[in-house]
């Protein structure tokens, strides 16, 4: 079954080029303006991947990005924010209130299919074990859930796909830069920051103390590393 897209974005011939590309690579899409329905015929759509405008007439993208994360019909659907902004505080909001991912325009048809590759690419693998296990971490991979000594974890498609990097890789010692490679995959324009900001709230999920954590350790001056004593 092709992969379903939606595009929320308000310049239409932006959104057609996006289309036109994704639909070159054999991606279904769904272009909505971005009103105040278009939560409603997102939660319709039910698409496996959102690009998300951030400027749009009706409603502002990080406000609707708020309102997906709380849908529970969407919550775990990856949001890639499109946006003309660039700077930091922009791209550091965005991940913070639930986007999964930040490109900033023009981008190259060949960025953007990199991307949403990359964000799909694990519901693609079928051969990795479906249940994933350490310490009090348990992964339920093709139902992307993840539990705590039996609670479940509110997470995001990015936050899932780290938690399930670590799970997987116990006790070793990650640079930003490996798990940029790792868990990003082939975007290139993600900066190292990035993972910082997506550890700390993935420490908010699994910790105890998120400011002194026990199973997300910081490497100082390298990265992070990951443990889950039974
Ligand atoms: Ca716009």
């Amino acid at each position: 079954m092709p992969k379903r897209i939606a595009i929320v974005e308000d310049e239409a011939e932006l959104a057609s080029l996006i289309e036109y590309n994704l639909g070159r690579h054999g991606y279904e899409s769904l272009v909505l303006g971005g009103s105040r329905d278009t939560l409603k015929a997102l939660e319709h759509a039910r698409p496996d991947l959102i690009l998300l405008d951030v400027m749009l007439p009706e409603v502002d993208g990080f406000e609707l990005c708020r309102q997906i994360r709380q849908s529970p019909v969407l919550c775990r659907t990856p949001v890639v924010f499109l946006t003309a902004r660039s700077d930091e505080v922009d791209r550091v909001l965005g991940l913070e209130i639930g986007g999964d991912d930040y490109m900033t325009k023009p981008f190259s048809p060949r960025e953007l299919i990199a991307r949403v590759k990359a964000h799909l690419r694990r519901e693609d693998m079928e051969a990795e074990p479906a249940a994933l296990e350490s310490g009090p971490f348990r992964l339920d991979r093709p139902a992307r859930r993840a539990f705590a000594a039996g609670r479940e974890l509110s997470l995001t498609s990015t936050e899932f796909n780290l938690l399930e990097f670590f799970v997987a890789h116990p006790g070793r010692a990650y640079s930003r830069e490996q798990l940029l490679e790792s868990v990003w995959g082939e975007q290139r324009n993600v900066s190292p920051r990035t993972v910082d900001v997506h550890v700390r709230r993935l420490r908010e999920q699994i910790e105890e103390q998120p400011d002194s954590p026990r199973h997300l350790t910081t490497v100082r001056g390298f990265g992070y590393r990951f443990e889950a004593p039974v």
